[in-house]
């Protein structure tokens, strides 16, 4: 499997803010919000030795963390930072780390603080606080500075905290007690501005227009002027647009596969071939296994087991297929297309240390060792709606970039219990009908996930007269930013009743529409 590199190339084309990660949960909140007005920040544990670092950064900001600096296995910065010569900012434990390192004046505090402050701003004049005044801050910290390190002055307090925000009296270094990062803080991203664009001189160019041609340059630089490549698409967002910059680099040696499971929703297959083939021109090859994926899971009812099955049926599936392509000059496949974004990247650099799994997109992972490819990522600095973004730009169709996700296993995980033609194509329908009247009332893109699960319990009905004794489905629509946490989502009654109406009446094989209004936790989004 693929190790992450920890620092990106793209640091070479675009002038980067350094955040260096203390753990805090909110670390990742930093860099987003840079991006937001167009700088460029990655971000790299706070253990970075500076003489490894492989490039240098037009500033640096400590990110908050969870230890306390004056206890002895608290994690320490890098000092030589300071010998860079570039604006430094410190939040919460980032600016303790400052004061720690200058003369030690950290302790635990009387009062732990946790919620919002209200801040007063003392020197107008400090380029941090430009434009901002007195307002609310986000407060999380139990230490405080005792006294002011040497050679600073205190720019901000607030009734409880004395140094809330404080800056050198020579040089551009700065610490504040609250968290900007988050949006509670209310004019949080202005100070952001003000450290990245007035005192770092970030140059706001970070923009998916200028990403483009980076990333097109990346890949023809990687891939060289005869090498082919492979990847496989799902019809999500993340690997459409990947294809996409393949292709604009270099055309018709990058070959898409795409497997159809027989696991896909109403159409998905049709709509994906007619997307990406006729529509955006990629080389795509379409495999219709259904069959095999079927053939694999009858008489498998276990979630676990199911996915596995699926999982390894597809690496079968896209070995074979790309075993078969030929690269013009003879000679093998040699990359392989990978999805992966920016929060995996993230999850794997934070302080907190590596995640074991790095998730594998669609289940290619095996292939490299397998096949003997080396990995293509270009799509690992970005976020969610960078890619988004990206694909407008790139004229991928809206409903390809909206589209919610849609797990690797598709229906075979939304059909509980055994995986039958029969059991997919009700879980199909109702699927449809539920998705096609989120669309028509102008919800689908307020929803973050929605779908119709098939339970295989039977329950009495009447229909005509007739006595039904028919399955369950479940409708699920979720609410979430980051899909660690999600709340269902809450439909107009009416909405509801004619979902349930039209599934019942619509689909063979329903006679009972129930709507799952269970939160993530306790509850995962799918269930299986
Ligand atoms: N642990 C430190 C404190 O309690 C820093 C907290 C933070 O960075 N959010 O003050």
């Amino acid at each position: 499997m693929s190790s992450i590199d920890k620092t990106s190339e793209i640091t070479k084309s675009f002038d980067t803010i350094l955040v260096l990660d203390f753990g805090s949960q909110y670390s990742h909140l930093i860099v987003r919000r840079l991006r937001e007005i167009h700088v460029y920040a990655e971000m790299l544990p706070c253990t970075q030795k500076i003489s490894t670092l492989k490039f240098k950064p037009i500033g640096i900001i400590l990110s908050g963390g969870p230890y306390s600096v004056y206890e002895d296995d608290a994690p320490h910065v890098d000092p030589s930072i300071f010998d860079l010569n570039v604006p430094i900012l410190g939040i919460c434990y980032g600016m303790q780390e400052i004061a720690w390192l200058n003369n030690k004046s950290v302790s635990r505090g009387t009062k732990r603080e946790y919620g919002p402050a209200n801040i007063n701003v003392l020197d107008s004049s400090c380029p941090l606080f430009k434009g901002t005044d007195n307002s609310k801050v986000w407060m999380s910290h139990h230490d405080k500075l005792t006294k002011l390190p040497d050679g600073f002055k205190t720019v901000a307090n607030t009734d409880n905290t004395p140094f809330a925000g404080i800056s050198h009296v020579s040089k551009p270094i700065y610490g504040i007690q609250f968290h900007p990062e988050v949006t509670h803080t209310v004019q949080g991203k202005r100070l952001l501005k003000n450290f990245a664009v007035n005192i770092c001189k970030a140059p706001q160019n970070w923009t998916m227009e200028n990403f483009i041609q980076t990333a097109v340059k990346r890949i023809r630089d990687t891939v060289g002027p005869t090498a082919e490549a492979i990847g496989a698409v799902s019809g999500g967002v993340d690997s459409s647009v990947a294809s996409r910059l393949m292709k604009e680099a270099i055309g018709n040696r990058f070959h898409a596969i795409f497997v159809d499971n027989g696991l896909m929703r109403k159409n998905e297959a049709e709509n994906v071939k007619h997307a990406l083939d006729e529509g955006l021109g990629i080389n795509l090859v379409v495999v219709d296994a259904g069959k095999e994926f079927l053939g694999n899971l009858k008489g498998v009812t276990d979630p676990e087991k199911k996915r596995k099955v699926i999982g390894h049926t597809f690496i079968h599936v896209f070995e074979r297929v790309a075993n078969q392509i030929k690269p013009k000059d003879g000679s093998q496949i040699k990359y392989l297309l990978q999805g992966t974004l920016y929060p995996d990247v993230i999850e794997s650099v934070s302080f907190k240390g590596p995640s074991q799994t790095i998730k594998s997109h669609h289940n290619v992972g095996g292939l490299i060792d397998n096949m003997k490819l080396s990995l293509i990522e270009p799509l690992r600095e970005l976020f969610k709606d960078e890619v988004r973004h990206l694909g407008e730009l790139l004229d991928i169709p809206e409903d390809l970039v909206w589209r919610h996700p849609f797990p690797g296993p598709g229906l075979g995980i939304r059909v509980l219990g055994e995986v039958t033609p029969k059991q997919v194509e009700i879980a199909r329908e109702a699927d449809d009908v539920f998705i096609t009247e989120i669309k028509k009332a102008g919800l689908y893109r307020k929803i973050s996930q929605a779908f119709a699960c098939l339970l295989p319990i039977r329950s009495v009905g009447v229909m005509g007269d007739q006595r039904m004794y028919e399955q369950v489905i479940a409708l699920r629509a979720i609410e979430t930013v980051d899909f660690m946490t999600a709340d269902w989502f809450v439909f107009p009654a009416d909405f509801l009743k004619r979902v349930a109406s039209r599934i019942v009446n619509e689909v063979n094989g329903v006679s009972r529409v129930t709507y799952d209004i269970t939160s993530k936790p306790p509850a995962t989004v799918e269930w299986e």
